[in-house]
């Protein structure tokens, strides 16, 4: 069965190639064992045919127009040649039970493309979790063609830092008001940003001009504390609903796509990203292999009642608890 699906993702056209992308998604936000092992053989066949997009993340707060934007910037995308996939990270979605982000009927023009391909976030607990979902479905869209992946999120807990992780550029998307309560913009999100996005231009000309200087100053105090001056992150100003700036807001992601290649700052950049996933997935098999250790589930529960009464340190029931798993290991490998 895989090698047909690797065949229809390489090289399967239209209807065909689409099915066998929803396929392997499904095959990859499967939990059961034996999906998985398919999934990563899956993975494995192509990887050396992904990798050829350029990713971009974008980012802002619901209602500032991201899938406004996302439906503008795709369908001028596709008038350029390009094909265009959507993926979303919305943690939220398992507990609300559905996903907003990435949910066609947002993008009413860009989903019935046959150019494009939208897929709303996996619902599947964890924010490492989905993200790594998300990264896994972005490979399988680059190998079947897509030369732009556009990730969404929403500023929810820790998303825009796994979004940026994945992607070589992230986009802050802004309403005109921001420059006024510059507090409200999260420090941490405000240094992901390699382009600031000031949306709905339209409504208040005056205002957004406004918040572009605020930003812009903001930006320049964040970038003096240390960060790689390749690229200094811009800020511009559009309306997504009107149309108004998006071939600024492309001009501007090709210049920083062009400005990071010369610097080797891209190949880097996913270097790096590959690096820090694999370590972040390590810790998390770790710690969920610790959890369901025989020894461990025994003495548990009662060192964590002696932590909380106070009656032993943290650290040395941590010690005690990795003594026991270290003990389970040493005696399977004795037996
Ligand atoms: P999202 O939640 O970030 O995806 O935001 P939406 O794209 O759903 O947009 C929220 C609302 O803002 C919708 O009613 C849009 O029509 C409107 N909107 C989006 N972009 C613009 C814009 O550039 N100008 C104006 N005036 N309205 C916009």
């Amino acid at each position: 069965m895989l090698p047909s699906m690797v065949e229809a993702l390489l090289r399967g056209e239209g209807a065909v190639q689409r099915r066998a992308l929803a396929k392997a998604i499904t095959l990859l936000e499967s939990t059961l064992p034996d999906h998985r092992a398919q999934a990563d053989e899956l993975l494995t066949a192509l990887l050396p045919h992904s990798g050829k997009s350029l990713r971009i993340g974008i980012s802002g707060v619901p209602g500032v127009g991201k899938s406004t934007f996302i439906e503008t910037l795709g369908l001028h995308l596709i008038g350029l040649g390009h094909r265009v996939a959507v993926l979303a990270v919305d943690p939220s979605s398992s507990v609300s039970g559905g996903s907003i982000l990435g949910d066609k009927t947002r993008m009413e023009k860009l989903s019935v493309n046959e150019r494009a391909f939208i897929r709303p976030s996996p619902s599947s607990g964890t924010l490492g979790g989905v993200a790594e979902k998300t990264r896994e479905t972005m490979l399988i869209c680059e190998a079947a063609g897509y030369d732009i992946v556009i990730v969404e999120t929403v500023g929810v807990g820790q998303s825009e830092t796994a979004v940026a992780g994945m992607t070589d550029m992230f986009v802050l998307m802004q309403l005109p008001n921001a420059g006024d309560d510059l507090q409200a913009i999260k420090k941490g999100v405000m240094e992901l940003a390699d382009l600031v996005v000031i949306n709905k231009a339209d409504i208040d000309e005056d205002a957004a001009t406004r918040a572009r200087a605020q930003i812009t100053s903001a930006l320049r105090i964040f970038s003096q504390q240390g960060r790689a001056l390749v690229w200094a992150p811009k800020v511009i100003q559009l309306s997504a609903l009107q149309g108004d700036g998006v071939q600024r807001f492309w001009d501007e992601v090709l210049a920083f796509r062009n400005s990071q290649q010369a610097a080797g700052e891209l190949a880097a950049r996913r270097q790096h990203q590959a690096l820090a996933w694999m370590w972040e997935r390590i810790e998390t098999g770790l710690k969920q292999a610790f959890r369901e250790d025989a020894q461990v589930k025994a003495l548990l529960p009662g060192l964590v009642k002696d932590v909380e009464q106070g009656r032993i340190a943290a650290s040395t029931a941590a010690r005690r608890l990795l003594d026991a798993q270290g003990n389970t290991l040493n005696n399977a490998t004795n037996n």
